[in-house]
């Protein structure tokens, strides 16, 4: 992968792909700029470096087709502020929209084009859309690393078209991952929630042959529990995947991967806002209850383990969190996570979002801006977008 750093970007026009799919709240105003701030490193160092920086990015799903709900006009306005420096808006991300603009900013100035997803060939990776998008840049950076597991035209189409490096972002989310998937400082712990075993199997089945141990928390250790042969009773079960999760744990033991699952949860009687809730061991579940949060006694165990381990990655929160009475599950381990003194690396959307609630973003070495694209890393495969990058 060609490094940004030595690219010679000065009075060139310079293409990158950046991810501002930030989110809005109803009336559009943005409720987390992380993807913005997370722009910025490669954003400003083209700029500095004398390059007309043309930002391209989606926002939402529009389907093809123009939609004035999801334009990025207001992420412009809105970029503006981080950047202290007015932000050209394009209406368009191709044709006479962008060459206008382009060739109304000055070197060092930045254009932010409108969504790319208005057009089918950016989905479809359509390649007369690529070389549309490609027409008035000389050069390519994709530091976009949430979209870098789509074979979109922004993504790796681009690429193929143009001499092409690594955002500061996207390098640095690949050298995260590296440091936990190919050579972590051992033993690697990882720790896995999130709602459904189906979502994850083939992170689970990936990181069996890789780490030393694998904790499971949130809705999937369920269904391990089940496969174990315990009556989960009315909790979340994916009974389609009982055989998975048997067959992940054969292979866990063969690889010497300890699994660690739950050995007592919070049960709900219900899931409405007056059910009555109880902590007990996870073969004591009462019938027809829900197990929606993992237990103090596995708070105790998950921590066992994890102040032992030198490298720890986590994807997937270890209950129902949104809800404060199954949220504590999830806010103990995030602190005995940032307090173990091991590398440690968050990915998974509504992880990062539980960690953020709790203001403790900071004490972990990375928090990964993509969920999706961090998962598909954690299953062991190449994204394309950083395939294209050569
Ligand atoms: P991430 O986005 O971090 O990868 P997921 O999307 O896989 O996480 O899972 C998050 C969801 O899992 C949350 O909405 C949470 O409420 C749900 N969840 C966690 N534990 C349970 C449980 N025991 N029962 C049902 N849902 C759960
Ligand atoms: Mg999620």
């Amino acid at each position: 992968m060609n490094d940004l750093r030595k690219a010679a970007v000065d009075r060139k026009v310079v293409a990158v792909r950046v991810d501002l799919n930030v989110p809005t709240d109803d009336r559009g105003r943005i409720t987390d700029d992380t993807r913005i701030v997370a722009a910025l490193p490669t954003i400003n160092h083209l700029r500095r470096s004398g390059a007309k920086v043309l930002l391209i990015s989606h926002f939402g799903r529009p389907k093809g087709r123009p939609d004035p709900s999801m334009s990025l006009e207001p992420v412009a306005r809105a970029l503006e502020g981080y950047l202290d420096d007015p932000v050209a808006f394009a209406g368009d991300c191709i044709g006479p929209a962008v060459e206008e603009t382009v060739a109304n900013i000055d070197y060092g100035e930045v254009a932010l084009l409108e969504n790319v997803r208005f057009h089918p060939g950016e989905t479809g990776n359509a390649p007369d859309f690529a070389r549309a998008l490609a027409e008035p840049a000389e050069k390519f950076v994709n530091d976009a690393f949430g979209a870098a597991h789509r074979s979109h035209a922004s993504v790796v189409g681009l690429a193929r078209l143009l001499p092409s490096y690594a955002g500061f972002l996207l390098a640095s989310e690949i050298a995260a991952l590296e440091r936990v998937l190919n050579n972590p400082e051992r033993p690697l712990a990882a720790l896995v929630g999130g709602a459904k075993i189906s979502s994850k199997i083939g992170v689970l089945r990936n990181l069996v042959e890789r780490v030393d141990m694998l904790l499971l928390g949130g809705g999937m250790a369920n269904t391990f529990l089940a496969a174990n042969g315990l009556d989960m009773q009315a909790s979340l079960v994916e009974s389609s995947h009982l055989n998975d999760a048997s067959e992940i744990q054969r292979r866990a033991r063969e690889s010497g991967c300890e699994i660690v699952l739950p050995t007592d949860g919070v049960m709900a009687s219900g899931l409405a806002a007056g059910a009555e809730t109880v902590v007990v061991a996870v073969d004591q579940v009462p019938e027809g209850w829900t197990m929606l949060d993992i237990g103090p006694a596995t708070e105790r165990l998950f921590h066992d383990r994890l102040r032992l381990a030198r490298t720890i990655v986590w994807n997937g929160p270890m209950g129902m969190f949104e809800d404060r009475r199954f949220a504590r599950g999830t806010e103990r381990i995030a602190r005995g996570v940032a307090a173990s003194g091991a590398y440690s690396m968050i990915g998974g959307g509504d992880s990062v979002a539980a960690v953020k609630l709790l203001g403790i973003e900071s004490e972990f070495d990375h928090i990964s801006t993509g969920g999706g694209a961090s998962l598909e890393m954690l299953e062991g495969k190449t994204l394309p977008g950083i395939a294209a990058l050569g």
